[in-house]
């Protein structure tokens, strides 16, 4: 017996040939689709149904890819806006990532996983990088699993940076670094069905010794996991980089031997044409940031010369202190436009791209390629069901991907399955019982938060628009 039947639907495969098909369905057992075709066919084929749903003029997409995210950063949307990046580490970022304990981080991250999920998210890589007191990564992976959501921790660390400004509390010594790590992956890797991942994910390479590199890339391999770290962010990364190990990020990646398939590198924003092609050449992975990039004015990505000489790009939203929210539909359109804008070109990047970046390319950019980013028979269950009638925003729906890069919200999404199982259904999250009541307590975190880290001030700022 089939478990669910979607039929009626839309439905934006993202197959090798980028079939859409109309009037379809899709048959899921347990964790896999099993099956994809004719309505008609298909309900002929399998008369017994634990669920038949109903898609009719909604459109069926694999779920988006988040591969890049610090979840704890929910907490402190709006307390480091219109400020340059060195202000927003100190004044916001840096107190807050010292101060925060396990759960506030748990909230943080509940928060950021709902609003990944009411966005079509499916796949979350968490960049864990505040390590300011004992098993703060465990609360990521207790929003995972408590949500249902696909999740990969990225086990955050730097073992130097203080003559950077980076506060003392977030600098661990290698020891602690490498036995919190090695905990996480025996305790967590490939655990709940294999849906939670653990990856080890250095800080910026300036913020790393040459050994906890060397070490980090040995354990990757040996467990079979990934690396990903802050590449090319700001110039500042690059000379401090230099400074440290005497050739800029990039360059210091591939020589040290950690550029490789399994390396995803965070923004890639001031890269030259030779680190393009380096890149291209180790087959290393890009996650893509634009909402983050604008907000901090890092830059623009070079995405359509990455794009172009082949280099896989997935797209992400990165913290919220950042963006300042988690919603991966909000990311699709700033993808598109940044680079149209940037480059006086519309058609430089396409919406059927920035779909790509989200989905398939981003299930390549964590080496899950096989598994999920299309819908396809034989792989896992991650999808979304796109209602456009939710909201007139999204009406008329001529073209799926048109409306959901350019005319969609969160409002959208009615369903989310991820590995079979329904984690968000009539709009609602189905693991909670009031979805309310958690945002109203994360809200009271976020304060206490603010309180201890002292940002609080930020939440009673005087009004700034004559300054400017
Ligand atoms: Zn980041």
């Amino acid at each position: 017996m089939l478990d669910y039947l979607i039929k009626n639907a839309t439905i934006v495969t993202m197959n090798k040939s980028r079939e859409i098909l109309k009037n379809a369905s899709i048959a899921v057992f347990q964790d896999r689709i099993v099956d994809i075709g004719d309505t008609k066919a298909l309900e002929h084929k399998y008369q017994e149904v634990k669920r038949v749903i109903d898609a009719e003029g909604k459109a069926v997409f694999p779920g988006l890819i988040n591969t890049h995210n610090h979840m704890f950063q929910s907490l402190l949307k709006g307390l480091g806006d219109d400020r340059v990046l060195s202000d927003w580490l100190v004044e916001c970022m840096f107190p807050s990532a010292a101060t925060i304990d396990q759960e506030a981080v748990y909230y943080g991250g509940l928060v950021a996983t709902l609003d990944n999920i009411h966005s079509g998210t499916t796949t979350i890589l968490d960049y864990m990088h505040a390590q300011s007191s004992p098993q703060l990564s465990d609360g990521v992976i207790k929003a995972f699993k408590k949500t249902g959501v696909r999740g990969i921790l990225g086990r955050g660390y730097m073992d130097l940076g203080e003559q950077f400004g980076t506060p003392k509390a977030l600098i661990q010594d290698k020891a602690v670094i490498q036995e919190d790590i090695l905990r996480l992956l025996d305790t967590y890797h490939n655990s709940d069905d294999g849906r939670i991942k653990v990856w080890l994910a250095p800080a910026a390479v300036w913020l790393s010794s040459k050994e906890m590199l060397d070490w980090s890339k040995k354990i990757a391999d040996e467990y079979n996991t990934g690396i990903t770290v802050h590449c090319s962010e700001t110039p500042f990364d690059r000379q401090a980089c230099t400074e440290i190990h005497g050739m800029p990020d990039t360059d210091t990646l591939a020589h040290y031997g950690i550029m490789g398939p399994n390396c995803l590198l965070v923004h890639c924003v001031h890269l030259t044409d030779r680190d393009i092609r380096m890149l291209k050449f180790h087959d290393a992975k890009v996650s893509h940031n634009p909402g983050s990039n604008m907000y901090l004015s890092s830059g623009v990505a070079p995405i359509p010369r990455l794009t172009e000489v082949g280099v896989t790009v997935g797209l992400a939203t990165d913290g919220a202190a950042s963006n300042n929210s988690n919603d991966m539909i909000e990311m699709l359109k700033l993808a598109a436009l940044m680079q149209k804008v940037t480059h006086q070109d519309p058609t430089i990047i396409t919406s059927d791209k920035v779909l790509e970046m989200a989905t398939i390319d981003g299930a390549r950019a964590i080496g899950m390629e096989d598994e999920i980013g299309s819908l396809e028979i034989g792989k896992k269950a991650d999808l979304f069901i796109f209602d456009p009638f939710a909201s007139a925003k999204s009406t008329p729906m001529h073209h799926p991907v048109s409306t959901l890069v350019y005319s969609a919200s969160e409002q959208n999404v009615e369903m989310v399955m991820v590995d079979g199982r329904i984690i968000l259904d009539n709009f609602k999250p189905t693991f909670l019982e009031s979805e309310r009541a958690v945002l109203i307590q994360a809200q009271e975190f976020a304060d206490d938060l603010a309180r201890k880290a002292g940002t609080y001030a930020n939440k009673e700022r005087p009004w700034r628009s004559l300054a400017y």
